[in-house]
């Protein structure tokens, strides 16, 4: 897209990456679902294989469908590259393995998404890679093992799912000084919220299967950054296979086109909510970086644009309040998804972080009767009165000891 319009991000969303790309006048992209990529011309077939020519050879590496989707969310993001995965996992996964070595170290945060840390705990410590992983309200113990040394710096904010802010833009600067490259998933945020690259950082990461995609049908991941960094986790990817299929790229740039008015509605949604439950007597706490109260409230004014439509919240009475007021809401789905029009609630128990035990939940600062609430773009009077009969229900079965129905 020509650089002197400079087009915002409501343009882009639509418009961003598809000049070109039609066929016979089709107004939409077109979904290329082939394999491979023909050539009568022997020698132009060598030059696009060896990249000294553009087009394609075979899906796993290039598709014409899925490079609109990686353009789209390249501008988005305001990034130099990018490229896309099958999922948000395969775009993180891919990303550490692409760009670590035995003998590097890992600064990161203990609540990054459960799949990460599973990561870091797990995986990541096989091949000699030290990891540490800081207590992501402590600032300052995250800059003191960001300045013992680093290769890379793994940051989430905010983070799933107590919504924790951690300031990009400083610890991208230290990070910067220690020559680590710093990654940010940004799936919470999305880029109308947030663009962790103008705050210092080097690569972001998304699940696309969340905010981009926004209905919930599709799965998918993105990275973007720099041109070298992004082309290093592209040849890792173009041999681990985690690609993203034209279908899903389809569906996605097909939702991407209504990124920022679902965004700015699940904004205002969330907002509402989180006031409301902070209010209400059989709510302990609320997670949400929108409220004044939220430790993070300062810094999250500061990098973001929006506060995100993602929230959580703490019941009286421990997870038996969780099972009884859950089952009564009707406007939720009660799943471990995200980001869709739909509103969408989950346990960490039962959800994003089931793979944890209890203990390694309550290290992370996950209450046992944590509901994440993931807030759709309905109608936000109908969302509050929902949710008022459920608390009311589980508050009425908290106070007479009765089981949860
Ligand atoms: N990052 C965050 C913040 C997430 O919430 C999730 C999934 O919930 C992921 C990454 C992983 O994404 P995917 O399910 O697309 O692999």
């Amino acid at each position: 897209m020509s650089k002197e319009l400079a087009p915002r991000q409501a343009t882009l969303s639509i418009w961003g990456g598809e000049e070109g790309v039609r066929i016979a006048g089709a107004t939409q992209v077109p979904v290329v679902n082939s394999v491979a990529f023909g050539y009568d011309d022997l020698d132009r077939w060598r030059d696009v294989a060896l990249g000294d020519a553009e087009g394609d050879i075979y899906s796993r590496n290039t598709n014409p469908t899925v490079r609109v989707f990686e353009e789209k969310i390249r501008l988005l993001e305001g990034a130099e590259a990018a490229t896309s995965f099958s999922t948000g996992m395969a775009a993180i996964s891919a990303t550490l393995f692409a760009l670590l070595e035995p003998g590097d170290r890992v600064v990161s945060v203990k609540d990054t998404y459960g799949g990460t840390n599973r990561l870091f705990l797990d995986y990541v410590p096989r091949f000699g890679i030290d990891v540490k992983l800081c207590d992501t309200s402590d600032q300052d113990s995250i800059l003191a093992e960001i300045d013992a040394g680093c290769r890379l710096v793994y940051l989430e904010t905010p983070t799933n799912p107590t919504c924790k802010i951690v300031d990009i833009e400083l610890l991208a600067r230290r990070a910067k000084a220690q020559g680590a490259v710093v990654v940010v998933d940004n799936t919470f945020a999305t880029p109308i919220n947030q663009n962790p690259l103008s705050l210092g950082a080097d690569l972001v990461v998304h699940s696309a299967t969340k905010y981009l995609g926004g209905h919930a049908d599709t799965l998918g991941g993105a990275l973007c950054g720099s041109a070298d960094l992004v082309a290093t986790v592209f040849a890792y990817r173009e041999v681990n296979g985690a690609t993203l299929h034209p279908d899903s790229a389809y569906m996605l740039l097909r939702g991407m086109k209504t990124l920022q008015l679902r965004v700015e509605r699940q904004n205002a949604n969330a907002m509402e909510v989180a006031r409301f439950l902070d209010a209400h007597a059989f709510v302990e706490r609320v997670f949400y970086p929108g409220l004044p109260s939220h430790p993070g409230h300062d810094v999250a004014k500061r990098q973001m644009s929006g506060f995100g439509g993602m929230l959580s919240f703490q019941l009286t009475g421990g997870f038996e309040s969780v099972k009884t007021m859950l089952p009564r809401l009707r406007f939720a789905h009660r799943a471990a998804n995200l980001g869709a029009v739909e509103t969408t609630v989950a346990p960490p128990r039962t959800g994003s972080h089931v793979e944890l035990s209890e203990q390694e939940r309550a290290a992370m600062g996950i209450p046992e009767a944590l509901v994440r609430y993931s807030a759709g773009v309905e109608d936000v009077a109908d969302l509050l009165a929902d949710l008022d009969q459920a608390l009311a229900h589980a508050a009425e079965r908290h106070t007479r000891h009765l089981t949860p129905t």
